[in-house]
């Protein structure tokens, strides 16, 4: 530490999910100094999650065996010589610097290196009703069971697409929630195309099959080709409206059934969080069945921009195995730029090829458009500035459909998430191109929301 406020480092690495903590481990263990930066309290990012004190989660033993490996790998994280800096938000970054806020304290870090590993978040389609007390994203159910502990209610509903569904009804289940319905949009003819990705490698094989073996066991059919129309209670959720959808994901409203639930939890897919790469300029591509923009990275996983790497979900949705070997790879070129080591070959095949198998298995679950179709006028498509999607399509009429003029004649996206939640689906909605590749998004300071002394106390770079 030169400073009070700024810390040195041979690599700065933000987020201690399964990529940022192979990456670190393996960096530490050849003698660099490694700053992991986390704005959780606890390693091991949205999958490998640990409840405070370590105590086991009510959901204990409906993890998938997959998920062991979660806790070797947190041994191995624990055990190297890396400066894990919990609860540290990073909210700027320019190359060879990483600003922070950290307990209320304005921090930099300084360093030869940058590893961007920050995952992804949920993918929210506006229905009528997702906003009401009791309706959350199918990560957030996992947040609360697995990070935190809590049993979210009694009878679940879990909707929306892709593979992230299967942990959350195993979550809910495990700890003693009822599923009363598991939707998926996708057909089951449309998922027969992930087969070639999951039957072609052992370990998604193995997974499947444990997922099928506990859905069964906990009674839970999951229904191809089905959704949430609606949401509807008083003060909070206490019914859904569910129903088929088209091969396109169109709402069959003739197929519309009314069940009782007392929480839904609603995942379409995750979103790379590329935020931090765009501010420092790198290079991003629109890839639909891996969440949409991610960022541009060569085989080393090095981005368009030198000396920032990039690992996991923020180069493409894939799951914790393409993240795991892919900070495999940061480690290697980084090893060799700075020290000389030949990377191992073995590592950018390994990446290679679980990225490839993730690639088929997420084409099966790419955003469908028709979904765009179960918000109404009225609905709220931007719950942090309470814009509904008649607003929303009068902004776009009136100033043009690119998302920085629909935010800018609405004031969708302008609220504390910075358009996280509602910008992947508002310029769909609001121009009614539902098939077509939203504008990259325009990022602002501050990435993630700090206080303002921190931003005032930022120390220069
Ligand atoms: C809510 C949620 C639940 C999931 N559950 C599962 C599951 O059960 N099974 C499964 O196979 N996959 C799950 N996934 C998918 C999961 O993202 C990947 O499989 C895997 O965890 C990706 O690893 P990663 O290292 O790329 O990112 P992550 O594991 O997401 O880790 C990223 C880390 O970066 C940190 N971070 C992000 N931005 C910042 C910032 N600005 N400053 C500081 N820290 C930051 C986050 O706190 C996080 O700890 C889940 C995803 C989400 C969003």
């Amino acid at each position: 530490m030169t400073d009070a406020r700024v810390l040195d480092a041979d690599v700065g690495v933000v987020g201690a999910g399964p990529a940022g903590m192979v990456a670190s481990a393996r960096l530490a263990a050849a003698g660099l100094s490694v700053v992991v930066l986390d704005e959780g309290q606890r390693a091991g990012g949205q999958i490998f999650r640990q409840l405070p004190g370590g105590a086991p989660h009510p959901a204990r033993g409906a993890e998938p065996p997959s998920h062991a490996r979660g806790d070797t790998l947190l041994a191995a994280f624990a055990d190297r010589d890396v400066t894990l800096r919990r609860g540290a938000t990073v909210w700027d970054a320019r190359p060879g610097r990483l600003w922070f806020e950290q307990d209320g304290a304005s921090w930099l870090l300084r360093c030869r290196r940058i590893v961007l590993a920050p995952g992804a978040y949920d993918r929210c389609v506006p229905f009528p009703g997702w906003t009401l007390p009791g309706v959350v994203t199918a990560g957030a159910l996992q947040v609360m069971v697995r990070g935190f502990g809590v049993v979210p209610g009694q009878r679940a509903l879990v909707a929306g697409s892709g593979p992230l569904l299967l942990p959350t009804v195993t979550a809910l289940t495990g700890a003693g929630v009822e599923v009363v319905a598991a939707l998926e949009a996708s057909s089951r003819w449309r998922a027969l195309r992930a087969l070639g990705g999951v039957l072609g490698n052992g370990g998604r094989r193995r997974e499947a099959a444990w997922y099928a073996r506990r859905l069964l066991g906990a009674g839970v059919r999951l229904r191809w080709g089905w959704t949430v129309f609606a949401c509807e209670g008083d003060g909070r959720v206490q019914r859904a409206v569910i129903g088929k959808v088209d091969r396109d994901g169109r709402p069959r409203r003739d197929t519309a059934r009314t069940i009782e639930v007392d929480v839904v939890g609603a995942g379409f897919g995750l979103v790379p969080s590329i935020e931090l790469g765009l501010r420092l300029g790198c290079a991003a591509r629109f890839v639909a069945a891996r969440g949409g923009h991610c960022l541009v990275v060569d085989g080393a996983q090095r981005t368009s921009v030198p000396e920032v790497l990039a690992a996991g979900e923020i180069c493409g949705v894939g799951g914790a195995e393409v993240a795991m070997a892919e900070g495999d790879v940061v480690a290697g070129t980084i090893l060799h730029e700075l020290r000389g080591i030949a990377p191992p070959a073995a590592a950018g095949r390994r990446a290679a090829a679980e990225r490839r198998a993730a690639d088929r298995l997420l084409a099966a679950f790419a955003p469908l458009p028709g979904l765009h179709e179960l918000a109404t006028p009225a609905t709220i498509v931007c719950r942090c500035e309470d814009v509904t999607l008649q607003q929303a399509r009068d902004a776009a009429a009136l100033h043009g459909t690119s998302a920085r003029a629909i935010k800018l004649g609405c004031r969708a996206g302008m609220g504390p998430c910075q358009a996280r939640i509602c910008g992947p689906s508002l310029q769909a909605l609001a121009a009614g191109r539902p098939d077509q590749p939203m504008d990259l998004p325009v990022v602002q300071l501050p990435v993630r929301p700090v206080t303002t002394a921190t931003i005032l106390a930022a120390p220069a770079g």
